[in-house]
């Protein structure tokens, strides 16, 4: 592998480790959590990172950037990245998303070990109990208060970009009555809605994430992990920087809209710094511009609208730009690592062509994949002058590109499957393959000499004849003794074995499907996936999941979902050439 392309990140990691910022007693005398202190204490020298997903959806490309961007890093400058579920949410999450989120991490070639080998798999409500006891902290020393506005009085007292807020009636109310309002919040004594906890910060902050933040609010309901134990739950704003200095992230990476929040995030950590809570040095935020990429919507909202409305067969459907969408298409995981270190770390907002994730997919399965033959629009050769019931054995490299994956074999005989626009009973000009008279070889056999063709009542071409040139067979002294200008593939009639076909073009036929107030599904490309009955060369490797080539068709994988060897369904992964725009 190349070493990665420096970016901004790299310039101020490899600036921190050379100034040895990270050499200090991280977490002396301050709780952590039990499971960082055991797994992660021994290495102060070192970068962490994390990736932390909400459970509250399926991993997408958006998120693949994001995950090769940290643990990409962690791995680059001998540190550690920490998967991390962001479940402050409990009514979205579910446990089915961590199992799937986990899993995608893994496909996509990560773990989240240190260098001792400790598991850092982190959750934030595991730290209910710290963010609680820190909200308490900052209450006393005067950081925070009970504020019982509704959510309309306060949004409307927020102020706006260029008018200052004005300060809740309850900013003043005294420490005792916000610690004991607190504790009643936490034990279920009050509505949702009802009261909330707040920075007191500043309501003239040209910020408005500074005019007073709210740090909890009231949520009666069961979260996946922690149950009923809490019916208050943190703000995202708020719990972020708490994780993030638990676990002694030291580059806390985010994507640009976070860039506004960062001033929370520092006074967040400052003052829990002052009140003995957490230990220097602390986690930094950085933004980076996040992934977009034409064709592609990845709000989960409207992922999740395209499985419930059933536009696409669910989250896994090989036109999902989910992971797991993609690894059923037959994207490899080196192809998705390859296009995300392509396309860079940058800090102002982009758009990214499809055609460049295509790209690293055929750049990592050529090298790789093993040939085949395919017919997808079948029409009878026929061989007249070969004997019938003969059958010969033909042979062609596996992969062109690698002499070690060996030869394969497969028959020859009498009469061949070959594709309907290979033959043209009037052929247009520069037009190299059978029409009557012209030579054309059949790949990896003889050389042809087209005869004639057999139509039905409505004129159309049911069936082509051939002769062929017995001494030219490939491989043989012979074969070039008759020079032909067309190339084209065949299978045996007798021996295809009959597969199903699906091949896909993009979901969306815009490429800015969910640009500004459109609506996204009226940009659906209702050709997204076309299937046709097809055959295939015997032999071809059904059963192991393994990608292939079919000559001249692209790229192409068992669908992991209904395929059967008796029945088999077969993904095109990506067309040999990019073909989109044409
Ligand atoms: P939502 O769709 O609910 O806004 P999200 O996209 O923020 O959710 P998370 O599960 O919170 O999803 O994302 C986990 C991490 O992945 C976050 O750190 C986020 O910045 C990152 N991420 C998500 N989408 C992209 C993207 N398109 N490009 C780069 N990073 C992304
Ligand atoms: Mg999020
Ligand atoms: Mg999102």
């Amino acid at each position: 592998t190349t070493p990665a392309a420096p970016n901004f990140l790299r310039h101020i990691i490899e600036a921190d480790l050379k100034a040895d910022r990270f050499q200090a007693k991280r977490w002396a005398g301050v709780p952590g959590p039990a499971s960082v202190q055991a797994g992660g204490q021994p290495d102060p020298a070192r970068i962490r990172t994390r990736f932390p997903p909400e459970p509250n959806g399926y991993l997408h490309i958006g998120h693949a950037k994001s995950i090769c961007l940290n643990f990409g890093l962690a791995r680059d400058y001998g540190g550690t990245c920490h998967l991390r579920f962001d479940d402050t949410n409990p009514e979205k999450e579910d446990q089915e998303y961590v199992d799937a989120i986990i899993e995608a991490v893994r496909w996509l070639g990560f773990d989240w070990k240190a260098s001792d080998g400790a598991e850092q798999l982190y959750f934030a409500s595991d730290y209910f109990d710290y963010m609680y006891d820190f909200a308490q902290a900052l209450i006393r020393a005067g950081h925070a208060y009970v504020d019982q506005q509704s959510a309309e009085e306060i949004r409307a007292n927020r102020g706006t970009l260029t008018e200052p807020g004005s300060n809740s009636p309850w900013r003043g109310r005294p420490v005792q009555e916000s610690l004991d309002l607190l504790e009643e919040m936490r034990d279920g004594k009050h509505p949702d809605g009802s009261l909330v906890l707040r920075a007191r910060i500043d309501m003239g902050s040209p910020n408005i994430n500074l005019r007073d933040p709210v740090l909890y609010r009231v949520r009666h309901a069961t979260h996946h992990r922690t149950g009923n134990k809490w019916c208050i739950y943190p703000m995202y704003s708020w719990a972020h920087p708490v994780e993030d200095a638990l676990e002694g992230i030291t580059h806390s990476i985010c994507t640009l809209e976070f860039e506004d929040q960062r001033p929370f995030y520092d006074w967040t950590l400052a003052r829990l710094a002052e009140l003995g809570k957490l230990a220097q040095p602390l986690p930094h935020q950085y933004e980076f511009a996040r992934l977009n990429l034409s064709y592609v919507v990845t709000s989960k909202r409207k992922l999740l609208q395209l499985v419930r409305e059933g536009y696409v067969d669910g989250w896994d459907d090989p036109r999902m730009p989910t992971l797991f969408g993609m690894r059923r298409r037959g994207y490899p995981a080196s192809a998705i690592r390859l296009f995300c270190d392509r396309t860079g770390v940058s800090k102002s907002d982009s758009r990214i062509d499809y055609s460049l994730l295509e790209a690293a997919v055929r750049d990592e399965l050529d090298p790789v994949a093993p040939r085949s033959v395919a017919v997808l629009q079948p029409l009878k050769l026929v061989i007249t002058n070969y004997p019938e019931g003969q059958v010969e054995t033909c042979t062609a490299p596996r992969n062109p590109h690698d002499p070690a994956q060996g030869q394969r074999e497969f028959p020859l005989s009498r009469e061949l499957w070959i594709e309907q626009d290979d033959f043209r009973e009037e052929p247009p000009k520069k037009y190299f393959r059978l029409f009557p008279g012209n030579l054309v070889r059949l790949k990896y056999g003889y050389v042809v000499r087209c005869t004639g063709c057999t139509k039905d009542a409505d004129g159309n071409v049911v069936e082509v004849q051939a002769e062929y040139l017995p001494e030219t067979r490939s491989g043989t002294p012979g074969a070039d003794s008759v020079k032909v200008k067309g190339n084209i593939t065949w299978i045996s009639a007798a021996h295809a074995v009959a597969a199903q076909i699906h091949l896909y073009d993009r979901l969306f036929a815009d490429p800015h499907p969910d640009g500004g107030d459109k609506d996204f599904l009226a940009a659906l490309n209702p050709d997204s996936r076309r299937t046709v009955q097809a055959w295939i060369e015997p032999g071809t490797d059904l059963a192991s999941g393994a990608t292939w080539q079919f000559e001249r068709l692209g790229y192409f994988v068992a669908d992991s979902r209904t395929s059967t060897p008796q029945a088999p369904v077969i993904n095109r992964v990506v067309t040999l050439k990019d073909s989109w725009g044409q």
